[in-house]
């Protein structure tokens, strides 16, 4: 399939075209028909699946078809709710990319920031409105914002909304919306909070699953390196020594953890900067800027700061922590590998994480390559030691032992 099969509007081919999309990825072939029929949408898939541009066609598409666009004052005809800034950016910046030969035109608010600004451009009149919970609330409360006029919904990264403590305000949102509208629902998880949330916005819906291996263990080379929690930074600057041409994200379970990265990389001379939660919405954009336009070859990122992050030359991720959620794993080797690209996870496990690296192979359905000898193995870092899995003799022993008990249980 291409996107000239899906009949879109000439204006918003032409952007594809100018972007480089020639087919459309799993989630697009399958939501933007959908979408383009007015059905309401259950997405269960993450970012670097294509998402953006799964809701953004279709929605662009038929506010070009409605054709009242450019009459009078513009209205927010189209909403996406998204949980962090840094998405929101990256939505919106997606959005003009797609939009660049209509007459269309989108605003971002967000928190952590003046408002002047966005209520000047919310003045100004914009058709299409990307935002953060906290502030949209904000600026609907001081009557800056109404819903008169809308048409088009998308709850973003339901799941990270609740991770984030936002789901009151997501509810307060959803209460506030038109009756007649299109809802678009997409989270990469759906815990029982969230399907309940996806009950109250949409209607009568058509559901599209992009499995995460799907997306992303198929196209990344993935390894795991067994090290120390001493030998970490050692193992990291090896690392990045021998690809210090390559942009590389690396992510930190905590925000002490990344800036001590940081200095670590410092002393060891590579430049490198984090982005996380303490860090002012200047500094983070600035990083990520830096990051983007490959200034700087390597960001240290929490996962709430990284997720969603887009860079389209990203050839290698470092689990320097593991994630205690496999999930996260997904979302964070997803940040490589985006779209039809391939791309490099490698991950540090120390002993104590073991039990996550077992967890993330249980969900993945495969076993991590173990990478074998570094420079910096000690006593226990051994890949024998390691493994996740019992050693082969040992399991049959095992399978009968508990075929015996279960026959025994039946009886
Ligand atoms: P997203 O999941 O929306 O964050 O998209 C991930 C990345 O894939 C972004 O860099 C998009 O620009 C890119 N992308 C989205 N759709 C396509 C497509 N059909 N062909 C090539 N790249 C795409």
């Amino acid at each position: 399939m291409t996107f000239k099969d899906l009949a879109l509007e000439a204006p918003i081919l032409k952007a594809l075209e100018k972007q480089g999309y020639t087919q459309p990825t799993p989630i697009q072939e399958q939501a933007i028909p959908i979408l383009l029929k007015g059905h309401d949408l259950l997405g269960v898939a993450q970012t670097g699946t294509g998402k953006t541009a799964a809701f953004g066609i279709p929605i662009l598409n038929h506010l070009c078809r409605d054709n009242n666009v450019g009459k009078g004052q513009r209205k927010i005809k189209a909403l996406v709710v998204t949980p962090t800034r840094e998405l929101a950016i990256q939505i919106a910046e997606n959005l003009t990319a797609y939009s660049q030969f209509t007459q269309l035109r989108n605003t971002v608010i967000f928190g952590g920031v003046k408002q002047a600004q966005q209520v000047k451009s919310l003045r100004s009149g914009v058709d299409i409105l990307v935002t953060t919970p906290g502030r949209l609330l904000d600026l609907m409360s001081q009557g800056y914002i109404t819903f008169r006029d809308l048409k088009y919904v998308v709850l973003d990264e339901a799941d990270q909304m609740l991770d984030m403590g936002f789901i009151h305000d997501v509810k307060k949102i959803i209460a506030k919306l038109p009756p007649k509208r299109q809802s678009l629902f997409f989270s990469a998880t759906m815990p029982k909070t969230i399907v309940e949330l996806s009950q109250k916005m949409l209607g009568e819906f058509q559901r599209v699953t992009i499995k995460p291996e799907q997306a992303t263990a198929e196209k990344v080379e993935q390894g795991v390196y067994f090290v120390s929690k001493n030998n970490k930074p050692k193992l990291l600057v090896h690392l990045l020594e021998q690809r210090s041409s390559d942009s590389v994200l690396v992510f930190s379970r905590t925000k002490h953890g990344a800036n001590k990265i940081v200095k670590k990389l410092d002393q060891a001379g590579i430049r490198s900067a984090a982005i996380h939660g303490n860090k002012s919405q200047n500094m983070r954009q600035k990083a990520l800027g830096d990051f983007k336009e490959g200034k700087l070859k390597v960001l240290i990122a929490t996962d709430i700061a990284a997720r969603g992050i887009d860079v389209d030359e990203l050839s290698l991720v470092i689990n320097y922590d593991l994630p205690n959620v496999s999930e996260t794993y997904v979302h964070r080797i997803g940040r490589t590998g985006r779209a039809n690209a391939s791309g490099i996870a490698f991950s540090f496990c120390m002993a104590e994480e073991r039990p996550y690296l077992k967890d993330i192979e249980k969900l993945i359905k495969q076993q991590l390559p173990r990478l074998g000898e570094h420079p910096f193995m000690e006593e226990g870092d051994s890949i024998e030691t390691m493994t996740t899995n019992p050693p082969k003799k040992a399991r049959p022993k095992n399978r009968n032992f508990s075929r015996a008990n279960r026959s025994k249980k039946r009886r």
